[in-house]
């Protein structure tokens, strides 16, 4: 049978050992059949399990082998495209309820690590970092923007203060949020794994869904089993392929791509970071970086549209961290790896149901470790005959991206090439 691993991440080299989880073989009913092991089918899976429901969840690779296990580390609260943007696309109560819940998933995962006990290195704080006034004055509007919806702990920093932040010379200003922060994404994944089970669920590991029968019962057919299901939630995002076609051609899988330097000694460390805060910049293709748990500098940026895997992933990243911390051109990069994030046309989530009981919530397109924490439990809800928070996500308009299944890629590349062109000369 083939076996999918890890991709040779920082995260995989550090990650908890557990135990391999079994594939699907034969028959099997359930509850609810979850497609995808990575944090929204993981949160799903523990809301249901909290609410009595049985479930499975079926993993095509491994638990986390997706975004969930190789992204940045970066608990950044709200969505891709900010409140002002769902407040001129929604209904006026639904952007209301999207504005309420948008610091909502930074807390299911601070209270799922508390609960469960996960050691996934957690640490508060996270910093937007602007480079020019544009961008200031961005984070000036956002700051009112979310305090006016009750969603505090915010601070700007001005360009003294955030040099104490981050030893870099390029920023002119930021905004702190204390209640962002950062985890070891792999580790927060295998906790919840191993969280679902001590409630009861069943995860099945090397069991890609090659088919859904729908029907008042659901049956999700792997290559050596298949599980009947009342209700099913997909979860795939980026990985999912074609299993769904009604949502294929209104997202589209991209790249981004990670580097772990060496550990620095301390000194060093708490020198380039002293508050050990994560950091993303404000520019349209964004950096993002982070201090680990054994002090190594984990740095990301960089879009792959389409999601190919760039040949040579330190020639791409490691320029872009020589250009933040020229004082690391000695440094040693360790580890280098590529994750797929799911991008709308909006950058808001897909949510929605298909038929009665076939729910799907996929396409946070780049930030999405606290959205798929939210999502999970606004999913379970749903489920539970409370639809008010997950209906607001899905009455969010999404559209085809522009030039079809071929074309769409260089397209959005042009698109982003411009915003990128904008920000190099501070429009
Ligand atoms: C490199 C990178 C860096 C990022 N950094 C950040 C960050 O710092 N902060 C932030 O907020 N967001 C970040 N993101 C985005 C964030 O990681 C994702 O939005 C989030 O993890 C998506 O979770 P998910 O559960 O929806 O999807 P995934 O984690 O991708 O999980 C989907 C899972 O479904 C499985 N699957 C797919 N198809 C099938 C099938 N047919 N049958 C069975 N299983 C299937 C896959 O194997 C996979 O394990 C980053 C993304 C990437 C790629």
């Amino acid at each position: 049978m083939a076996h999918t691993p890890y991709p040779q991440s920082y995260y995989a080299f550090s990650a908890h050992p557990a135990a391999e989880r079994p594939a699907l073989q034969g028959e099997q009913d359930t509850d609810v059949c979850i497609v995808g092991a990575g944090y929204t089918g993981l949160s799903s899976a523990l809301f249901l399990l909290e609410h009595g429901f049985r479930v499975t969840v079926l993993e095509a690779a491994k638990v986390g082998f997706g975004a969930s296990g190789r992204n940045g580390g970066q608990i950044v609260n709200s969505y891709s495209r900010d409140i002002d943007v769902i407040e001129r696309s929604a209904p006026p109560k639904a952007a209301a309820l999207m504005a309420q819940m948008a610091f909502e998933g930074g807390r299911i995962i601070r209270e799922r690590i508390a609960r469960y006990r996960i050691a996934c290195d957690l640490k508060d704080g996270g910093i937007f970092a602007a480079f020019t006034d544009k961008q200031m004055r961005h984070l000036e509007t956002q700051k009112s923007l979310w305090e006016r919806h009750g969603h505090t702990q915010l601070e700007l920093l001005d360009r003294q203060a955030i040099r104490r932040c981050v030893a870099s010379e390029g920023y002119i200003g930021g905004l702190l949020d204390r209640s962002g922060g950062h985890i070891h994404p792999l580790n927060l994944a295998l906790g919840e794994a191993a969280a679902v089970e001590s409630l009861g669920g069943r995860i099945h590991e090397q069991s890609p869904v090659i088919r859904i029968e729908r029907g008042s019962t659901l049956r999700l057919h792997t290559p050596h089993g298949q599980v009947r299901a009342r209700f099913a939630i997909v979860a795939g995002n980026a990985y999912l392929g074609n299993l769904l076609p009604e949502l294929a051609a209104k997202s589209m899988p991209c790249g981004s791509q990670v580097i772990a330097t060496e550990p620095l000694d301390e000194a060093s460390a708490r020198a380039l970071l002293p508050g050990d805060h994560c950091v993303e910049d404000c520019n349209y293709l964004l950096d993002y970086f982070r201090l680990s748990a054994d002090r190594r500098l984990i740095y990301g940026g960089g879009v792959t549209y389409g999601a190919r895997d760039p040949s040579d992933i330190v020639s791409i990243i490691r320029p872009k961290m020589l250009r933040t911390f020229p004082q690391l051109q000695d440094t040693r990069i360790d580890f280098a790896w590529t994750g797929n994030f799911l991008l709308t046309l909006s950058r808001l989530p897909q949510v929605g149901r298909l038929g009665d009981n076939l729910y799907y919530s996929q396409g946070c397109s780049g930030h999405g470790v606290t959205y798929t924490h939210l999502a999970g439990k606004v999913l379970a809800e749903a489920l539970r005959g409370q639809a008010e928070r997950f209906d607001a996500f899905a009455s969010l308009p999404h559209y085809p991206f522009p030039g079809g299944r071929l074309l769409r890629v260089p397209l959005t590349a042009l698109g982003a090439c411009y915003y990128q062109l904008r920000d190099c000369l501070g429009l």
